[in-house]
């Protein structure tokens, strides 16, 4: 512990009890113990060396400070639920947030809990010492006194130790479970303030007049500057809410393709979609443009990732219908389709034993044994030629049989003559 004076917030003698400079009644706090350097490495890397305020790091240029959440001079302790990473600006910038919440009143309240709470508590462990203290004088006194006295020390040791120590201890004990909880509580609602602000800003800064009126529209905020307008938003609804609204008027508002864009880009997270928004002043065209270039990263990954061999690909032109169609087309097809890699090999598997069994349905008994003898595989049955010719052959329809027995015929003929 050490005096500090509230008025000039600085660290005073620890002797007296007002402040040498301007005579204010100083405080007790937990002094500015310089953190083990290994805390710092802890709170640095739990943070991810990321300025919990603005998520500056070191490498783009911000200097990370270590921050305690509850102030120590508000009764702030040293352990490392009460620190955080912040960057210098966002450090020495803390005390003037641009915006003050109803959460300022709770959290002057529960600092001052905190304060009064830590008084009775160190008021308490005075007592406690000084108990213990009379309670080694009194076995002291024990040892050497004579026989009359020793019936009221043996019954005041007694008392002690039965009684008023006990109830000391478990005083304390409830005490502190009390603290953590406060603590807790107060840690919170400070952050929540963090977050509110760092919102205000965010969307203070990036926010566009038609999102910024469509979300006064949506939440009946009758307010009319900007400021005002976020003010209310922020104070009366979860930054949770507020991403999932935007999300959704930006997300409807787009076709059907470039939804399933929008899952595939942000990774499903509506906070990524919205993060994207903010980043780029919620310009429409921005977005779409972003999508596009999407789409095309999708299509040239799409069939070296899916790792299709030329028959795969042509049976999947023919699936869709896009048999005379470049690879570009079908990327596209199956980008719109939204069929995972698993459904599309089904889809062939399936699909090829479907084209097997239709080629199978067109060769007559007659057609198979020319078939047989023309590629000199005369000990396949039918089913084996039908694969065959599918997988080797590349004959995959009824006009692909055709075209093959017009051509035996011709070939049978023209080798007799
Ligand atoms: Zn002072
Ligand atoms: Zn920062």
């Amino acid at each position: 512990m050490e005096k500090y004076c509230p008025k000039c917030r600085q660290k005073r003698n620890s002797r007296s009890k007002f402040c040498d400079m301007c005579g204010t009644p100083l405080e007790e706090r937990e002094g500015r113990i310089k953190l083990p350097k290994g805390m710092y490495d802890k709170v640095y890397r739990r943070d991810g060396y990321r300025c919990q305020m603005c998520g500056a790091s070191k490498n783009n240029g911000a200097e990370l400070t270590i921050d305690h959440i509850i102030p120590l001079a508000a009764g702030g302790s040293n352990s490392i639920n009460n620190l955080q990473t912040l960057c210098r600006s966002c450090n020495e910038n803390k005390a003037d947030l641009i915006f003050k919440s109803g959460l300022d009143v709770d959290i002057e309240i529960k600092k001052n809990e905190l304060k009064s709470l830590l008084k009775v508590i160190s008021e308490k462990r005075e007592k406690f010492k000084s108990l213990t203290n009379l309670l080694s004088e009194e076995k002291e006194i024990l040892s050497n006194c004579n026989e009359d006295e020793k019936i009221d020390i043996i019954f005041n040791i007694k008392q002690l130790e039965e009684e008023f120590i006990p109830t000391i201890e478990s005083d304390l004990k409830k005490l502190n479970k009390e603290l953590q909880l406060i603590e807790e509580d107060l840690r919170l609602k400070i952050l929540e303030k963090q977050e509110k602000n760092r919102l205000f800003k965010i969307l203070y800064i990036n926010i566009d007049d038609s999102t910024l009126s469509f979300l006064k529209k949506h939440f009946s905020i009758d307010k009319d500057s900007k400021s005002d307008i976020l003010k209310s938003l922020i104070e009366e609804h979860e930054e949770k809410e507020i991403y999932d609204i935007i999300f959704n008027e930006f997300y409807n508002d787009l076709n059907k393709k470039y939804r399933y864009l929008v899952i595939f880009r942000f990774e499903n997270s509506k906070k990524n979609f919205v993060n994207y928004l903010i980043n780029n002043n919620f310009s429409k065209d921005a977005l779409i443009n972003e999508l596009t270039s999407t789409r095309n990263h999708l299509r040239n990954n799409l069939l070296y990732d899916l790792d299709l061999n030329y028959k795969q690909k042509i049976l999947l032109k023919k699936y869709f219908s896009l048999e005379n169609c470049s690879d570009n087309v079908l990327a596209d097809r199956i980008i719109d389709s939204q069929y995972s890699k698993k459904e599309l090999l089904n889809i062939l598997d399936s699909y090829r034993l479907q084209l097997l069994k239709e080629l199978s349905s067109k060769i007559s008994k007659n057609d198979l044994q020319l078939i047989k003898e023309y590629y000199s595989i005369y000990s396949y049955s039918k089913k084996q030629t039908v694969e065959y010719l599918f997988d080797e052959k590349n004959i995959i329809s009824s006009s692909d049989i055709s075209n093959l027995l017009d051509h035996i015929s011709e070939y049978n003929k023209f080798s007799k003559s």
